[in-house]
């Protein structure tokens, strides 16, 4: 028995993801609420199972420790853990049963459905919630590159809001750990949500980088600025953009900083770090951030 099944109480299915499915769970010891990720070990064609790739990767992100990105930590399961340093047991039939779990802070809210229920009610998100918003995500972008990980699949399902309003940065599917930020690793099929994802990663052995996910918050900058009517005009827009095309005349004066996220050229786009270094419209929220703004790992 697996402490999944002793401490927590599954109180629904979130959703399914293209690597494992998602449930609402209580933990019985702290009376919490938690979103618990089951991954199954799958076997592949050439008879090794995902085992190592998943376990390696789950490892490395659950050191990840940022008030904008979701904290996670995987649950001990006795035969998961335990077998996946033992190169001849991966492949025993209890292998391809074995199951990962991931315990994740529970968010009550994506910024999908955020824009989603702003756009129902005819509303619009005023702009130093907007800057705000934006500061919070690319703070915790600026961490996961700084811990040598690309996310590559920023979208608005993918950015979660805490039970505080606070921005908190998911779904790690694609996350891509990148030792040299300025060389970028080569990445093979583009499996991310094509709307959000940047012009070079559609190529066959496309280089990914930390300029990847820049290109993305560009379009989700869009997306805060610009409140898209209905998602057709959203997608015809993004395909524009991503091809290198002008922002919508309509749009008016829109800052700088959107148009320098969308360079086609990925080192023309500015890092996280150097968004934070810039005197955008976010300087009037305070000094409530400037705790987080020290270097990290
Ligand atoms: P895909 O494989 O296409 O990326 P996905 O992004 O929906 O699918 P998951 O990231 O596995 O897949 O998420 C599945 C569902 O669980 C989604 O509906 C997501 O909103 C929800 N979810 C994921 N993480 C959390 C969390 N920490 N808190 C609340 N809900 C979550
Ligand atoms: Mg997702
Ligand atoms: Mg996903």
């Amino acid at each position: 028995s697996s402490r999944y099944s002793t401490d927590f109480l599954e109180l629904g299915k979130l959703g399914k993801g293209g690597f494992g499915t998602v449930f609402k769970c209580k933990n019985k010891l702290d009376e919490k609420e938690y979103a618990v990720k089951k991954i199954p070990f799958k076997d592949g064609p050439d008879g090794q199972t995902n085992r190592e790739k998943v376990l390696r990767e789950v490892l490395a992100l659950s050191t990840m420790d940022h008030c904008h990105v979701v904290r996670k930590a995987w649950i001990e399961d006795g035969c998961t853990v335990e077998q996946s340093s033992s190169e001849e047991e991966s492949s025993s039939e209890d292998s391809a049963n074995a199951t990962l779990y991931i315990q994740m802070k529970f968010c009550p809210e994506t910024l999908h459905g955020l824009l989603e229920s702003l756009r129902v009610s005819d509303t619009v998100l005023d702009s130093d919630r907007v800057w705000r918003l934006f500061r919070q995500l690319v703070e915790g972008v600026r961490y996961i590159h700084s811990a040598g990980f690309v996310h590559r699949d920023l979208t608005r399902s993918n950015i979660f809001f805490d039970e505080n309003n606070n921005v908190q940065i998911g779904d790690f599917g694609l996350a891509t750990f990148v030792p040299d930020m300025s060389s970028g690793v080569t990445v093979t099929g583009d499996d991310g949500n094509l709307l959000y994802m940047a012009p070079e990663l559609k190529m066959e052995d496309a280089q990914v980088s930390d300029k990847a996910d820049m290109f993305s918050l560009g379009l989700v900058l869009c997306d805060l600025l610009f409140q898209f009517s209905t998602d057709s005009e959203r997608a015809k827009i993004f395909a524009i953009l991503r091809r290198g095309g002008e922002l919508p005349a309509v749009w008016e004066a829109p800052h700088p900083i959107v148009a320098e996220l969308l360079a086609l050229t990925p080192s023309a786009r500015p890092s996280a770090s150097q968004v934070l270094q810039r005197q955008l419209p976010w300087k009037e929220v305070g000094l409530e951030y400037v705790h987080e703004l020290e270097d990290t790992v």
